[in-house]
């Protein structure tokens, strides 16, 4: 991955490739740990998960007990503490849908060598995103309704969705086109190919907000907003800043994926932002936990 040149998922047909930012390293935020001044909480890596020293992790989470969707709006300042077990902290969150009902199609980890199987794969349950013209999984949406909501509560009312589900077909198109317009090297650098795009799966949306464009959605208070409270909904800012060398693509403030409101929570009171980290973990423990 480290050859990688920094390349975006997303660039819309006929746009100019942008250039890759040349950003400082970016600054993960660690929460610290209450009653520890000045330890970081662990930021989890895979291998590292059953650390003996994260058994004492601690930090503020969803509200244990708290029931049904409605429930994810209910969290604060309850201390909640993890062990190995990945979903421990979250333990008050019940399972959704498709937590319980599809770990391996929520949990899929696609890269830019790795792609969909199948294929040419497209889920059953696809809705409108705000009766717009765009798509995504049902219970995606639902979430993304709430998502929306908290943002315009809190003060933002301009978030607004530019792509959900794209099927096999489109992007084949779209990246046809990119290879008729660049040559194939070029296309590679800006558009995934066929089978390779989270949108395939119906678990990734594309937002803006009053900016109306796509990069610069990251530096706007709603882009900012939404970054610090994806998790809560259940997605993750799945290209972060800075993390080209591992997620193979530039920072994309715009793209969301839907991993649901258990590994996004974790994911955050972990400080862990790479699904490259993660994917694997939260399946293995889906599979003892269903
Ligand atoms: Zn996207």
């Amino acid at each position: 991955m480290l050859a990688v040149s920094p390349v975006s998922a997303d660039a819309p047909v006929g746009a100019p490739a942008a250039p890759a930012p040349q950003s400082a390293p970016v600054a993960v935020a660690t929460p610290t740990v209450p009653g520890e001044p000045g330890r970081s909480a662990p930021h989890a890596r895979r291998e590292s998960l059953c650390d003996p020293g994260q058994e004492a992790g601690r930090a503020e989470g969803p509200v244990p007990g708290a029931a049904g969707r409605a429930g994810l709006e209910r969290f604060g300042p309850t201390v909640v503490s993890w062990a190995c077990d990945p979903f421990a902290a979250v333990a008050g969150l019940p399972a959704t849908e498709l937590e319980a009902g599809e770990p391996e199609r929520l949990y899929t980890l696609l890269t830019r060598d790795q792609g969909i199987e199948p294929l040419d794969y497209a889920p059953d349950d696809l809705v409108p995103l705000f009766d717009g013209p765009y798509r995504a999984r049902a219970e995606v949406a639902d979430q993304l309704v709430l998502l929306v909501e908290a943002a315009r509560t809190a003060g933002h009312p301009v978030v607004s969705v530019t792509s959900g589900f794209r099927d096999y077909a489109t992007q084949q198109g779209t990246y046809e086109d990119w290879v008729r317009r660049s040559g194939p090297e070029q296309a590679d650098r800006v558009s995934a190919r066929p089978g390779f795009s989270e949108h395939q799966l119906g678990l990734a949306v594309d937002l803006t907000g009053t900016c109306g464009g796509f990069a610069c959605f990251g530096e706007s208070p709603e882009g900012q907003w939404v970054a610090e409270n994806a998790h809560r909904f259940g997605f993750i800012i799945r290209y972060p800043e800075g993390g080209a060398d591992v997620t193979g693509y530039a920072y994309e403030p715009w793209h969301l994926r839907y991993v649901g409101p258990r590994a996004a929570w974790a994911m955050h009171l972990r400080g862990e932002v790479y699904w490259e980290n993660y994917a694997a973990v939260a399946l293995s423990a889906a599979d003892v936990r269903p």
